[in-house]
């Protein structure tokens, strides 16, 4: 039997998911068929309702939809209710579930390159992305996590719900700084956040939720100007992805492998 999988978004064009999903399906000889779906503004519920009611296995959700999806789940993962938004839906005795493998890609994808114990943590970007982010982080038992956002006030609203990270203004980061995550989605735009050069000069690693396959993204090119060790988010998106395959076909595929295949070192 063939599966039915897709992910739903807006745009929903340059999606990498369908390719990530076909490989691990090769790996594990699965047949799979996994589509992408443009998102309705108007229509994203019944979009979503239809895709199960029609035999759907799992659906992806993308920006910007994932609090939508969230909002329509009966029953929600622990994290994916610290980061009050899912990425990933499927049913169970005829009940809509959802779950959030954004953070769990995160550090799956970090694990290649640090240990993020005792670590320094800063993020930058206090949007969905930084609220799926944190607490994993937390749990990686980072020393310290420092929040920094273009709007001071959103990042200070999410103190409520992770009262153990730190909110300063932007002329207020420090230089102590191990790990600088950037969660912002200023590469759309082709922009990177500038941070002090004192900062830069400590050569923090430095992590880009943003990805790029064929070059690299804004902030990978501003750290690596400085010598910073560097690594775009495209290894999060295949980590995520692979949570998600997990849940829904309850095998854990092989993700080294795919990334290489999706960008050949
Ligand atoms: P949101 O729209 O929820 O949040 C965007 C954040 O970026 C806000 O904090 C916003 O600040 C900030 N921002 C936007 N433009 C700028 C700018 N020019 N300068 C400084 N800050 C800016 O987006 P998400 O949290 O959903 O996504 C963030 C990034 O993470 C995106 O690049 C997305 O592609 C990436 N992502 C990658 C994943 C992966 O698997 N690799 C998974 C999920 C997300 P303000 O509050 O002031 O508006």
């Amino acid at each position: 039997m063939t599966l039915r999988c897709a992910v739903i978004g807006n745009p929903i064009g340059h999606s990498l998911s369908p390719l990530i999903h076909q490989y691990f399906a090769e790996q594990v000889g699965l047949s799979l068929t996994y589509t992408k779906i443009q998102g309705d503004d108007q229509w994203f519920e019944e979009q979503v309702k239809c895709f199960f009611n029609q035999g759907g296995k799992g659906l992806n959700i993308t920006a910007p939809y994932k609090e939508r999806a969230f909002a329509m789940a009966l029953l929600k993962t622990p994290r994916c209710q610290q980061a009050l938004s899912a990425n990933t839906l499927w049913m169970k005795d005829g009940q809509l579930l959802a779950d959030n493998t954004d953070g769990a890609g995160l550090i799956n994808d970090l694990k290649r390159s640090i240990d993020l114990t005792n670590k320094q943590l800063l993020i930058c970007g206090a949007g969905g992305a930084a609220r799926g982010i944190i607490m994993p982080l937390f749990e990686a038992k980072a020393a310290k996590i420092t929040l920094v956002n273009r709007t001071l006030e959103k990042a200070q609203r999410l103190l409520t719900d992770f009262p153990f990270i730190h909110c300063v203004a932007a002329n207020a980061i420090e230089s102590s700084i191990d790990v600088i995550i950037n969660a912002t989605s200023a590469n759309f735009e082709g922009k990177t956040w500038v941070f002090p050069e004192s900062l830069m000069a400590t050569k923090p690693f430095c992590y880009d939720l943003a990805y790029a396959v064929d070059e690299p993204t804004a902030f990978v090119s501003y750290a690596i100007q400085y010598d910073c060790p560097s690594m775009d988010g495209l290894g999060m998106l295949v980590e995520q992805a692979a949570e998600a395959f997990f849940i829904w076909h309850g095998v854990r595929p092989e993700t080294t492998e795919v990334l290489n295949r999706i960008r050949p070192q």
